[in-house]
C-alpha cells in the first residue's frame, strides 16, 4: 500500500481545518438571525446582495430550461452554469444552494493559500495566513454568507494561478505548464475581467525570463502557452490550443519549435484583439470622462451614474489598512513582513501583481483591496513563523504562534461580529413578488427603479426596462421621468419606453453586421414624433399624442422603501437633456424621528410644523401649507386617508404616513408624482392604470393603456 508522507498529511490536515476554520465564522450571520422570518423566503435565508439575483436568475433558467429572447436573462454566465450543475446533483432547495455557495467556495481560497506555502518549505506559515486570509475584511464582506456573486472565487482562481506559476518557474515540470493554461481558461471563463492579472502575471514572468532566466527553453513554453490561453477567442478554441501545445512542448524531438510557436501565440494574441480590454483600462486611467454625451444625432445630455459614484473620494489609510488585514497594526507588520519574505525566498516576488491591484483601491476604489488580502497575509504570517523560530523550547513555540495568530485573527473576528448586513428584500416585499410570478406572464414588463431589476425578474419571472447592470443615464432617464411626473403624462412614457425597448432589440438583431447606429430610446421617439429638440417631445406627452401599439403588458412596482432614495430617482429625469443643465431638485423632506412640543411638531433639521397656523417653519422662514394629508390602514389593511385643503397659495404639501410614523414635507410637482399618488396615496386614474396588488411595503399597479 501506498504510505501518504507525513508532510502530505500534514498539508490536507491544515487545510482541512483553514477551510472548517472558514466556513464555520461564515456561519456566524445565520446564527445571529436565525430567527429573523423577515430575511427568509421559503423557509430559507434570502441572499443579501443585489447583483447575486442576476446570477440567480440565470441559473433558474438554466435549471428550469425556460428562457425567453431578449429577457436579459445571463444563460451563459460561468456563475450560473455552475450554480445550476449544483443545484442538479444537490438534494437541496434553490434558496439554499444560493445563499450557502460563497461560504463553501470563497474558503477553497485556504487551498492554494496553504500550497504556496508548502512551496517554501513553511507550512505553518501557510497555515496561519489561510487563517487570516479567509476572514480578513474586505475579503470577508465580498464573500460572506449570502453573498452570492462572482467574487466567491474571484480571489480563489488567481491564487491557484500564483501557486502553478511559482512550482512551474521552481520545478520547470511539464505538468504545470498545462495547470497554468488552464487555470487561465477557468479563471477567464468565471470572471471576464481576468485579464488584467493574468496579462500582469505574463509581463513579470516575461521580465523574470529576460533578467535572470534568458536561456531556459522551458519559462518561453510557459509564456506560450498562457498566450494561448488569454487569446480573444471563443474557449472552445483556446483550449485545444492549450492541449495542443502542451503535447507539442512535452516532446522533445519539438523543441526547436518553441521560439516560433511563442511568436504565433503573441501574434495571435495581439491579432485577436486579446490587447485591447487592457489598452481600454489603460486609457481609461488617463483620460477620464465624467459627463455621458451620445456622440451621434441630438447629442443628448444624461446624467451619469459614474458623477456619484466618483465623488467618494479618497480613501484613508486606516480604512484601506482595516479592509486588507483587520487592522493597522497588522498592516503594518504584513508589508514589512511580505518585503522580509520576498527578500528571503525571490520566488514569492511572483505575487506582486495580486498587491498591484489590491493597492490600486487608492485610485479605483475599495473593492480592489480584497486582491491584496492573501498575500499580504503571508507577510505577517512569515513573521510570526520566524519569530517563533527563535524559541529554543518546542512547546513555548507552538504557544507563542498561536498566541499571535489570535491576536491577528480577533480583529477581523469582531468584524464579523459587527457586520450585520440586511439581507437585499423582506419577507414581505418578496411575498408582494412572488404573487407578482403566478398573475403575471413571462413576457410582461414590470417598471421599477433599477435597484429592483434583478430581483423582480428571479421572484417574478418578468422582463424589466432597467437594473443593475443596465442602469446608465439613457436607460434611467425614462423611467426617472414616469416615476416623477404625473400619471396622465407617465403611462404615456411607459407605453413608449417599452414599445421602444423592444423595437430596439429587434433592431440589433437586424443590424448585426450592418453596424448602424442604434439610438436611445428617447432620441429616437423625439425623431418619430417629428421633433428637433426633446424638450418639445416632452412637453407633447401632456397632449393627446398617438401611441404605439401595445405588444406587452405594463406594470408598475412601487415598494414603500423607494422613498428614501425618490430625490436620487428624480436626479435622473430633472435635467435637460439638450444641454445637460441641471433642473433644481424637488423639495422633498421625509422625517421618522419626530417629536411633539406644545405647539409645533419638530420634523428634524430645523423643519417643524406648527399646530395653531397651517404653515410650516425652515429654519427662520414661515411658508404656509397648501395640503395636509394623513393616511392610514383600516383593520382590513386598505388605505384610508383624509385631505384637507389649506392654503391655495401654498407650495408645500404635508403628508403624515400614520402606520409608517413618516412625515412627508413636499413641493407640489412631487405631490402630483406618479410614485406619490400611487405609493404614498393610491389615488390613481383609473382609465390609465388598475390596482393589482397593495400592501404596506409594496403597491402594484396595471397600465391600462
Ligand atoms: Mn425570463
Amino acid at each position: 500500500m501506498n504510505t501518504i508522507s507525513k508532510e502530505t498529511r500534514l498539508t490536507l490536515a491544515y487545510i482541512f481545518i483553514a477551510f472548517l476554520f472558514s466556513v464555520a465564522v461564515r456561519m456566524i450571520w445565520a446564527y445571529q438571525f436565525g430567527d429573523v422570518e423577515a430575511f427568509k423566503f421559503n423557509g430559507q435565508f434570502m441572499i443579501n446582495t443585489n447583483d447575486g439575483y442576476y446570477y440567480a436568475e440565470g441559473a433558474r433558467d438554466i435549471f428550469s430550461k425556460i428562457h425567453q429572447a431578449n429577457d436579459l436573462s445571463p444563460i451563459d454566465n460561468a456563475t450560473s452554469i455552475l450554480t445550476a450543475f449544483f443545484a442538479k446533483i444537490l438534494p437541496l432547495s434553490f434558496e439554499t444552494i444560493i445563499f450557502y455557495m460563497p461560504i463553501f467556495l470563497s474558503s477553497l481560497i485556504v487551498v492554494p493559500v496553504i500550497l504556496i506555502a508548502k512551496s517554501i518549505d513553511n507550512l505553518e506559515m501557510g497555515f496561519i495566513a489561510a487563517l487570516l486570509a479567509s476572514i480578513a475584511n474586505s475579503y470577508y464582506n465580498r464573500t460572506m454568507i449570502g453573498y452570492y456573486d462572482t467574487d466567491m472565487l474571484n480571489i480563489v482562481l488567481p491564487m491557484f494561478l500564483l501557486w502553478s506559476i511559482i512550482w512551474a518557474i521552481k520545478t520547470n515540470e511539464n505538468k504545470y505548464l498545462l495547470i497554468t493554461a488552464l487555470d487561465i481558461l477557468l479563471y477567464r471563463w468565471w470572471y471576464a475581467q481576468s485579464y488584467s492579472l493574468e496579462f500582469s502575471f505574463f509581463g513579470l514572468i516575461l521580465l523574470f525570463t529576460l533578467v535572470y532566466e534568458r536561456k531556459n527553453l522551458y519559462n518561453y513554453k510557459l509564456l506560450a502557452i498562457m498566450m494561448f490561453a488569454m487569446i480573444n477567442l471563443d474557449l472552445f478554441i483556446r483550449f485545444p490550443l492549450v492541449l495542443a501545445a502542451f503535447f507539442f512542448f512535452k516532446e522533445e524531438r519539438f523543441q526547436k519549435y518553441v521560439y516560433p510557436i511563442l511568436a504565433i501565440s503573441v501574434v495571435a494574441f495581439f491579432a485577436t484583439g486579446g490587447f485591447d480590454p487592457i489598452w481600454h483600462q489603460l486609457k481609461g486611467y488617463v483620460f477620464k470622462d465624467a459627463v455621458s454625451v451620445a456622440d451621434t444625432g441630438l447629442k443628448l445630455h444624461f446624467f451619469s451614474v459614474m458623477q456619484t459614484v466618483r465623488e467618494a473620494g479618497q480613501i484613508p489609510f486606516s480604512t484601506f489598512a482595516d479592509r486588507i488585514s483587520g487592522h493597522v497594526l497588522t498592516f503594518i507588520l504584513s508589508t514589512l513582513g511580505f518585503v522580509y519574505l520576498a527578500y528571503r525566498h525571490k520566488i514569492m516576488l511572483f505575487a506582486l501583481p495580486m498587491i498591484g491591484l489590491g493597492f490600486l483601491a487608492s485610485v479605483g476604489g475599495l473593492r480592489f483591496t480584497i486582491y491584496a488580502v492573501p498575500v499580504l497575509a503571508f507577510g505577517v504570517a512569515f513573521l510570526i513563523t520566524e519569530l517563533s523560530q527563535k524559541i529554543p523550547n518546542a512547546k513555548l513555540r507552538y504557544l507563542s504562534m498561536a498566541a499571535f495568530t489570535l491576536a491577528i485573527l480577533y480583529p477581523n473576528i469582531e468584524h464579523v461580529n459587527s457586520y450585520k448586513v440586511p439581507t437585499v428584500f423582506n419577507a414581505d416585499e418578496v411575498k408582494v413578488l412572488d404573487k407578482l410570478k403566478t398573475k403575471l406572464d413571462r413576457e410582461d414588463y414590470i417598471i421599477s427603479w433599477w435597484d429592483y431589476g434583478y430581483p423582480l425578474r428571479y421572484y417574478s419571472d418578468v422582463k424589466t426596462l432597467i437594473d443593475g447592470g443596465k442602469h446608465g443615464g439613457e436607460s434611467n432617464f425614462p423611467v426617472s421621468f414616469m416615476l416623477s411626473n404625473p400619471q396622465q403624462i407617465s403611462a404615456k412614457m411607459a407605453r413608449l419606453d417599452v414599445e421602444y425597448t423592444e423595437k430596439t432589440f429587434k433592431l440589433a438583431e437586424e443590424s448585426k453586421d450592418k453596424n448602424l447606429t442604434i439610438f436611445t430610446n428617447i432620441e429616437q421617439m423625439t425623431k418619430d414624433y417629428g421633433f428637433k429638440d426633446t424638450n418639445d417631445f416632452l412637453a407633447s406627452l401632456s397632449t393627446d399624442i398617438h401611441l404605439p401599439e401595445k405588444t406587452h403588458d405594463i406594470y408598475f412596482y412601487l415598494p414603500y422603501r423607494m422613498l428614501d432614495i425618490y430625490p436620487t430617482v428624480t436626479a435622473f429625469s430633472y435635467i435637460n437633456l439638450m444641454n445637460g443643465e441641471k433642473q433644481a431638485a424637488p423639495f422633498f423632506f421625509i422625517s421618522r424621528g419626530f417629536s411633539e412640543t406644545q405647539n409645533a411638531i419638530e420634523l428634524g433639521s430645523g423643519i417643524s410644523l406648527s399646530k395653531k397656523e397651517s404653515s410650516i417653519k425652515i429654519g427662520n422662514k414661515s411658508v404656509p401649507v397648501k395640503r395636509f394629508v394623513k393616511t392610514s390602514y383600516d383593520t382590513n389593511m386598505e388605505l384610508q386617508k383624509s385631505v384637507q385643503m389649506l392654503d391655495y397659495n401654498g407650495y408645500l404639501n404635508v403628508i403624515y404616513m400614520a402606520d409608517y410614523k413618516t412625515f412627508l414635507v413636499i413641493d407640489d410637482k412631487t405631490y402630483n408624482s406618479l410614485y406619490i399618488q400611487l405609493t404614498v396615496l393610491e389615488e390613481y386614474d383609473k382609465t390609465l392604470f388598475e390596482k393589482v396588488i397593495a400592501t404596506p411595503h409594496a403597491k402594484v399597479y396595471k397600465l391600462k393603456v
